[in-house]
């Protein structure tokens, strides 16, 4: 191993998880003993916000209305990809049967959620890419009831762009409500909501804690901590390009890293003069963040080779994988961690953050190396069914009741005997 870094993070990404713990755990205990009154007052609290709660069809209309005809058409063609890359994910499960001793069939169904609670963040940027993400595929998925629920802006409510893209995917309700009051709203069935089986989307630190408290009682897709992306760039990637790449994804937050992994010495040494130049000439609030990310988080690794790359991008098991290099196919068969690849410069983490159809709520923090992102499978449940003639049921009873009583378990050995004893009267069993 010759990893060099020329470039090493100061701090490694965490909140204050037990000070956030007490604050979000105290939030829901609070909503769920006051239900609808305490959330407004949260939402009062957090986001100044007194509005109503449940968007109108009348309200959903005269935001739809505020919405630029380009940038509709825009929100449109994104959802399309989405709903399409969606519907591809679906075609690919199967309800299947088979029979696996003579006479005794099992099979396996894959039934969608009931009731969706996509989480569309709304606190630093408007996310309206996440209302398109979410909402999109748990409609494909075929959940009966979906809510989008979104942070108020103070005297504004949800940005309209958001109600439009969740309107269009198929929000069934749409609420002006965020972070954990947001989350408890749907998760306890506040405001007449149907209560949510599972609960997607992206949020910050209190959003996701809420979460984590919360799975159990409904599903979650995953935990998001700061997002994170990783380029695996040759000798053949442009440098101003691998900046302006690493620099879009240090916008995120403060805390999000960006990791450039090479072989190329003089590349890397021409991205790390570029990037700061990048950084200053992005609008104030998109500034602080990626310089606070570049500075603290951001890590620039020189490798010996391209098998060592590789072996490095798949340890650092990013959330957004960019190659810039060359011949796109051997990184394809070789990479095993990544929430999306993006291969090439002809393609770029933003597409997938935004249009290019393939999800964007994806694992962070190494959580690529045992998951993939939020995809139609999240919102199904794979559950399996069996049925058997009296004879196919027969070795299965004698296997069962000899394990049964082996384990020491006489009620499971006792519902097998009393069956052969009904339907084989004239045999015996040991
Ligand atoms: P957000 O909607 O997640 O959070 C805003 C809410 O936080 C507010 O409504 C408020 O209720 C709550 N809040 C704020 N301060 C609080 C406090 N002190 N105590 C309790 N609650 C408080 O929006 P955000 O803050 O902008 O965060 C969005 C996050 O989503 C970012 O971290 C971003 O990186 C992430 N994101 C991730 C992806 C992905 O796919 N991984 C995609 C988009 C966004």
């Amino acid at each position: 191993m010759t990893r060099e870094y020329l470039k090493k993070a100061s701090l490694t990404p965490k909140s204050d998880a037990s000070e956030t713990h007490k604050t979000v755990q105290g939030i829901l205990d609070d909503i769920e003993a006051g239900g609808d009154a305490k959330a407004l007052e949260y939402a009062a609290k957090f986001d100044k916000y007194d509005g109503n709660v449940l968007l109108t069809a009348e309200e959903i209309e005269a935001s739809c209305a505020q919405v630029p005809e380009k940038l509709k058409a825009d929100i449109r063609f994104s959802h399309d990809n989405v709903r399409r890359f969606a519907e591809l994910q679906k075609s690919t499960v199967h309800d299947v049967e088979t029979e696996i001793s003579p006479g005794f069939i099992t099979g396996q169904k894959a039934i969608p959620v009931d009731a969706a609670g996509c989480y569309v963040p709304g606190g630093r940027y408007s996310h309206i890419a996440s209302a398109i993400m979410t909402v999109t595929t748990a409609k494909v998925a075929g959940c009966k009831h979906i809510t989008a629920c979104s942070p108020p802006r103070p005297g504004v409510g949800v940005a309209p762009a958001i109600v439009y893209a969740a309107h269009i995917c198929g929000a069934d309700k749409i609420m002006a409500m965020g972070g954990v009051q947001g989350v408890a709203a749907m998760t306890f069935g506040l405001f007449g909501l149907p209560k949510a089986n599972i609960l997607v989307g992206p949020g910050n630190q209190f959003v996701a804690e809420a979460k984590r408290i919360l799975f159990g009682r409904v599903g979650i897709d995953m935990i998001a901590g700061p997002t994170d992306s990783l380029i695996l760039a040759d000798s053949t990637a442009d440098a101003h390009i691998v900046a302006t790449d690493l620099v879009s994804q240090a916008e995120h937050g403060y805390n999000s890293p960006v990791w450039l992994v090479t072989d190329d010495r003089a590349l890397a040494e021409e991205v790390m003069r570029l990037v700061p130049g990048l950084i200053d000439d992005l609008p104030e609030v998109n500034r602080e963040n990626a310089a606070a990310a570049w500075r603290d988080y951001a890590e620039v690794i020189l490798c010996a080779d391209r098998e060592e790359m590789a072996a490095c991008s798949d340890d650092y098991a990013p959330e957004h994988l960019t190659v810039q290099a060359e011949d796109l196919d051997w990184w394809l068969g070789q990479l095993t961690c990544y929430g999306s690849l993006f291969l090439g410069e002809e393609t770029t983490v933003s597409y997938g953050d935004k249009a290019a159809g393939t999800n964007h709520v994806l694992p962070t923090s190494r959580a690529a190396s045992y998951t993939g992102g939020l995809s139609v499978h999240k919102y199904m449940k794979i559950v399996t069914w069996q049925r058997a003639t009296r004879e196919g049921s027969k070795p299965v009873a004698e296997a069962t009741a000899r394990i049964a009583r082996l384990e020491g378990m006489e009620g499971h050995a006792r519902a097998a005997d009393v069956r052969l004893a009904k339907y084989f009267p004239d045999e015996t069993f040991d």
